[in-house]
């Protein structure tokens, strides 16, 4: 069970823990914004509502990285599993350029695809198929991107991701 943590501001900062959640509300740090069904914990100090959404009570400065670690399972997400060349289901990730060829493992040069396309395709480029990518792969944004966890999403996390985003 995981914690959607928000800051001050209301921007997604984390995914924690439920226990972890839990104390950064026992001591203040955080309140319950949503929480999930079901009976309350019990600790010394009283029962606590199971937190899905807790927003921290003090603004906290984030560094602004905007770098997103190139991972197969991050493209296939950013292209939500349809092959780049022709838009069927993909479960495999294609270098545009090939990696052969000096085809870099970067954002740019990925692109979600289908097992078959990416046979057919082997070691050429597009141009060489004559095919054309029906998207631009870029780097991803937005803080469904930054927040690490936000991922397997929770349904109740939905609508302050997509308030931020
Ligand atoms: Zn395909």
């Amino acid at each position: 069970m995981r914690t959607l943590v928000l800051n001050a501001g209301y921007e997604p900062l984390a995914v924690v823990s439920f226990k972890r959640a839990l104390v950064l509300v026992m001591n203040d740090k955080a309140t319950v914004v949503e929480r999930l069904e079901g009976e309350p914990v019990w600790a010394a100090s009283g029962s606590w509502e199971r937190p899905a959404v807790i927003i921290l009570t003090r603004y906290v400065r984030v560094p602004g990285s905007t770098h997103v670690p190139v991972t197969r399972r991050g493209v296939l997400r950013r292209d939500a599993q349809r092959c780049g060349y022709c838009d069927k289901s993909a479960t495999t990730i294609d270098h545009i350029l090939p990696r052969s060829r000096g085809g870099a493992d970067s954002w740019e040069n990925l692109v979600a695809c289908c097992l078959r396309c990416s046979n057919v395709k082997g070691d050429r480029t597009p141009q060489e198929m004559g095919w054309e990518l029906r998207v631009a792969p870029r780097p991803p944004r937005g803080p469904q991107w930054m927040v690490r966890g936000t991922d397997r999403s929770d349904p109740r996390w939905e609508p302050y991701l997509a308030l931020a985003a």
